[in-house]
């Protein structure tokens, strides 16, 4: 944990983001107090601090990015998160959106494509003692059927079509949270609610996200 480091300096910065925030519109106390808490900097490499605590995506490597914070905020808000909630996240990335959902509460499986972010991120989230976070290598299309069902669903990268495989995989009452669109174009934040009967689809604002691609991407072995 010692290289992790939280200074006066990262929390004076971490306020004036959660300040922003609250500017755009975030309301949620809880979330606000769970990303007030949260070194968002232990998720970059060493260096790019002060990006951290800017409201902008920022790479993380394999042509990946760190979704920017308003997005995380966003995204987590319309899961409306209780204590003890079973979740999957689709697109593991850098493990912080990982991290904020674990802080609100929830059970987390989170899964991620490119072996070499998976290897990386759960050896970071061991780092910061996230015990409770399930990692896995995989393709989230097929999502996690053994461990299923889940109460929600958070995508954090964009499928161009509904991805119906993972409806199977929600709880009746359930949600799942996702960007739709090609990359074309910026993607509609979609929340599907599973029911006994069709799907109650909700639509919400735009955003920019990277594609959600099928199949897994090995690492380069040395
Ligand atoms: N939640 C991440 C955001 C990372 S960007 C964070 O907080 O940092 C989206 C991630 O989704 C990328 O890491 C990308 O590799 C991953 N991804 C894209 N398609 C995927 C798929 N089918 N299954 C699993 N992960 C996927």
């Amino acid at each position: 944990m010692s290289k992790y480091k939280d200074t006066y300096r990262h929390r004076g910065m971490r306020r004036q983001l959660i300040k922003k925030l609250r500017r755009k519109g975030i309301d949620n106390e809880k979330l606000l107090e769970v990303m007030g808490a949260l070194p968002r900097h232990y998720f970059f490499d060493t260096g790019f601090d002060d990006w951290a605590y800017k409201d902008v995506a920022f790479p993380i490597g394999e042509e990946q990015t760190i979704s920017q914070p308003y997005t995380v905020a966003y995204q987590t808000n319309l899961l409306e998160i209780t204590e003890g909630d079973k979740i999957l996240e689709v697109g593991m990335g850098s493990g912080y959106q990982a991290a904020i959902l674990h802080d609100m509460g929830a059970a987390v499986y989170t899964i991620e494509r490119h072996e070499s972010l998976y290897l990386r991120t759960t050896r970071l989230l061991k780092e910061l003692d996230y015990d409770h976070i399930h990692t896995f290598l995989g393709d989230g299309f097929q999502g996690l059927p053994h461990l299923a069902p889940f109460d929600k669903i958070l995508i954090t990268a964009a499928p161009d079509k509904m991805p119906v495989e993972l409806q199977n995989q929600l709880s009746v009452g359930g949600f799942m949270v996702f960007p739709l669109g090609g990359q074309h174009e910026s993607q509609q934040m979609i929340r599907l609610t599973k029911t006994d009967g069709d799907p109650v689809i909700e639509r919400f604002d735009y955003f920019r996200f990277v594609p959600m691609v099928r199949g897994v991407n090995k690492a380069e072995s040395e």
